[in-house]
């Protein structure tokens, strides 16, 4: 029987509801939640992705900055920024869009982000919060897996889950959030042996590896739930027609537009599994209303506290 769809856009909506509601009351205290954008050169996929991210902002009223250094800027010039933004009371959130070019420090970039403004939760206070079970501002795209699966009400505790990929963006947080969830947590990586016997044993599956379809129907257990973290962009014919010899419509969208999307899990897997979130319309849009989530809670709790704002939403009590 083919899985159910965890349709993040749905998820995404539910969420931006709860958020206009904390949103409006903020207003009535005089605070409009802000983000300020860094955009450094002109990578056209992080062009592409900030675009989205602003137009999130505008579509919930949020304020919003976009700050474009040139590709040539240093580490230094980059910092003196983030010292503005972390002054300025208006901006709650600063999001410093990765990659930056070779030549910077990022981590000293990621670093001197106000953690109180750290609205990617890339600090490394806000990852030793997430360690140590307490608040604080926590990465977007594992957080937003977590809402899926919460509101999906996919059973977590007690579950066996197997997160494929330890990055500190995704993979890391993916697995604590899990194990705080009372998930038993297995987490693998590049140099893990026999994977696809150790995603068999999964319950839930989170691939977030950067390999186009690697997870294949033969490595998850029939019945259990699949988030696949992973965008990837087919450009070749060849590897098109070999991942999705299956599924016509999606070598028709191939033929006609020159490239497709595939996740880290290959599409024969919505066969086999009992859930799985789509690419894209999965974890995507959950990444962004995350960002919009933060966005709302740090201006809460550096600006709403002293005005007796209080979190009113599902997303922002649990936070
Ligand atoms: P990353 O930093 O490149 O990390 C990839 C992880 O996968 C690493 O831990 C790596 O292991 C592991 N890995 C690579 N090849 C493997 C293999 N053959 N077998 C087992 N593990 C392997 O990537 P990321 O930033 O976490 O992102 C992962 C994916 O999620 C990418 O496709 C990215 O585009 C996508 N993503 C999507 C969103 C969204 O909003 N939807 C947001 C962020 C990321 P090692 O540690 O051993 O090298």
């Amino acid at each position: 029987m083919p899985a159910r769809i965890l349709n993040g856009a749905v998820i995404r909506d539910q969420i931006y509801a709860e958020l206009s509601q904390e949103i409006a009351a903020l207003g009535a205290a005089g605070i409009r939640p802000g983000l300020a954008a860094v955009l450094v050169g002109e990578n056209a996929a992080s062009q592409i992705y900030v675009r989205s991210k602003i137009a999130a902002c505008e579509q919930l009223g949020l304020g919003s900055w976009l700050f474009r250094p040139s590709a040539k800027e240093t580490t230094e010039d980059l910092l003196a920024l983030i010292v503005e933004l972390n002054a300025r009371e208006d901006v709650d959130g600063i999001l410093v869009q990765l990659p930056l070019p070779a030549h910077v420090d990022t981590k000293r970039v990621l670093e001197a982000v106000d953690p109180a403004k750290d609205v990617d939760g890339f600090h490394p206070v806000n990852l030793g919060r997430l360690v140590s079970g307490r608040p604080g501002l926590v990465a977007c795209t594992p957080a937003g897996a977590m809402e899926i699966l919460r509101r999906s009400g996919i059973p977590i505790e007690g579950a066996n889950a197997v997160v494929v990929g330890r990055s500190d963006i995704v993979g890391k947080p993916m697995a604590l959030l899990l194990m705080h969830a009372n998930a038993t947590v297995t987490i693998c990586h590049s140099k893990t042996r026999d994977l696809p016997e150790v995603v068999r044993r999964a319950d839930i599956v989170v691939a977030a590896i950067g390999r186009a379809a690697m997870v294949e129907p033969s490595w998850v257990r029939p019945g259990a739930t699949v988030i696949d973290v992973g965008i990837n962009r087919i450009t070749d014919a060849a590897e098109a027609e070999r991942i999705f010899a299956n599924f016509p419509a999606k070598l028709a969208q191939f033929r006609e537009k020159g490239f497709v999307l595939v996740g880290d899990v290959h599409p024969g897997v919505a066969e086999i599994a009992g859930a799985i979130t789509p690419v894209p319309g999965g974890i995507g849009p959950l990444t962004i209303a995350m960002l919009m989530s933060n966005t709302v809670k740090a201006a809460r709790l550096r600006r709403g506290r002293s005005l007796g704002v209080t979190a009113p939403s599902a997303v922002a009590a649990k936070s």
